[in-house]
């Protein structure tokens, strides 16, 4: 497939399988698909549900999400790293564009930006890179959503916030605080039935 050429897939990499560039790419270069095949379904879609559980869909325009083909391999197979040389974009087919130079033989990583709930070690990180933060995911647990601003754990987890912004910020990915508003205001428009620490 020639619009492969320029990377190939291979096993031993961070995590399973990943993308290997077989030539060089300069920041703004288009590294490979998102997924040469895929399916669009409907954000409400059962299915779609279903795949982010997987987590192998790309959320694009908020109205659909693209479930690839996996007996394709594609972008979707890149690798997480704290400190990534692509980053994905969900717009049309969705794609991996270079952000810092890629010479032969190096791995494409991007950041996977995740937000969890209540499982801060969900997601250990296996990158290496000198930046690694030890977990993929940025968790947000109840006692950080619902406690008062002005109290110890409050306080706590706006300077967690802060810290994981500036990060985000220092690796152009400060859409990501977004995620973490929208979890937050679907934990705290949940009703609590249930004490969590009970
Ligand atoms: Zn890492």
């Amino acid at each position: 497939m020639f619009s492969l050429a320029p990377v190939e897939f291979r096993e031993r990499s961070i995590a399973g399988r990943g993308v290997f560039a077989r030539r060089r790419f300069e920041p703004g270069d288009v590294v490979v698909p998102y997924a040469p095949k895929q399916r669009r379904v409907g954000v409400d879609d059962p299915e779609a549900l279903a795949a982010a559980g997987t987590k192998l869909t790309l959320l694009s325009g908020g109205e659909w999400v693209i479930i690839p083909n996996t007996e394709v391999p594609g972008g979707w197979l890149c690798n997480h790293s704290c400190n990534p040389n692509a980053v994905i974009y969900s717009s049309g087919e969705g794609r991996i564009q270079c952000v810092r130079a890629i010479v032969p033989g190096d791995e494409v990583t991007i950041f996977y930006g995740w937000v969890t709930e209540n499982e801060p070690e969900r997601d250990p990180c296996l990158c290496g890179s000198p930046r690694c933060r030890g977990f993929i995911n940025f968790d947000v647990a109840d006692e950080d959503a619902f406690a008062p601003p002005d109290s110890d754990p409050g306080r706590a987890f706006s300077r967690r916030r802060e810290e994981y912004g500036a990060f985000l910020r220092s690796i152009d990915h400060e859409h990501v605080e977004r995620s973490i508003d929208n979890t937050l205001t679907t934990m705290r428009s949940r009703p609590r039935s249930v004490d969590p620490h009970s």
